[in-house]
């Protein structure tokens, strides 16, 4: 049986003093019970600060990129051994905001994929359709290019050590959640895609949803049998909203 992982991408959010008040938050309100672990996800700053407050609590730190190099010439790129450096265990990789505003192909993604395996960090690999794509009727080819472009270059080995996000673009920051069936069959198709290649691997992967999840919703999206816990971005910025999506996961 795969455990939740309920993860905050807080974005371009937070100082020292109010991530330590949120940190602060959310360790003391852990819910009790077993079969789920949370991540939080702060600017590249913060992680190695928010690495030591969270520090023996039920609650991992990741990042929200990564460079796909590994040292050099690369001016403003942070590479996955320095996330690794300070205490960073995850990082986010191909995330919609990164691919449509700073231009990030698959090819990268699958880059920075592999960068943040190769230093040992777990990727949670971003994929998900906008919603002329959806509306077209090709969110599961839009799906099945991301997710290749990853099993191409990494192969599906990888995903033993991976994490997958469905993020459908047209939910994020908009308040329009998917609904848990059209969430769960993407979710299955994935799991599809991963097991045509080893039944094996596919059935651990977790794959996370993520688009407008909030404490309302979450229950109903955890309850679908291929969705393994969420990416929460406005719902991760406050100790009592991302608390109420872990209760979800806890009572799921
Ligand atoms: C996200 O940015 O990954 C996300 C899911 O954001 P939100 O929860 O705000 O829709």
């Amino acid at each position: 049986m795969r455990d939740f992982l309920i993860a905050g991408n807080w974005k371009l959010n937070g100082s020292s003093a109010a991530n330590e008040a949120l940190i602060a938050g959310i360790v003391a309100g852990v819910p009790g019970g077993s079969g789920f672990s949370l991540l939080v996800c702060p600017p590249y700053p913060y992680v190695a600060a928010v690495a030591a407050q969270v520090a023996g609590s039920a609650v991992s730190v990741g990042a929200q990129n990564v460079s796909e190099h590994e040292s050099g010439a690369y001016t403003g790129e942070v590479a996955a051994s320095m996330l690794a450096d300070i205490g960073c265990e995850y990082v986010i990789v191909g995330h919609s905001e990164r691919r449509a505003i700073y231009g990030e192909s698959s090819f990268q993604v699958a880059a920075k994929f592999q960068a943040a395996q190769a230093a040992g960090i777990v990727p949670i690999l971003c994929v998900g359709e906008t919603l002329e794509e959806r509306e077209a009727g090709t969110t599961e080819s839009v799906v099945d290019y991301q997710l290749g472009a990853v099993l191409d270059a990494a192969g599906i080995g990888a995903f033993a050590r991976a994490v997958v996000a469905y993020e459908p673009v047209w939910a994020i920051g908009t308040g329009m959640t998917a609904t848990p069936e059209q969430a769960q069959d993407v979710h299955k198709h994935i799991r599809a895609q991963l097991s045509a290649k080893d039944a094996g691997i596919a059935a651990g992967v977790q794959i996370l949803y993520g688009g407008s999840m909030k404490g309302e919703n979450a229950a109903g999206l955890l309850a679908m049998p291929d969705i393994d816990g969420g990416l929460i971005g406005g719902a991760s910025l406050k100790a009592k909203d991302f608390l109420a999506i872990a209760e979800a996961a806890a009572q799921s």
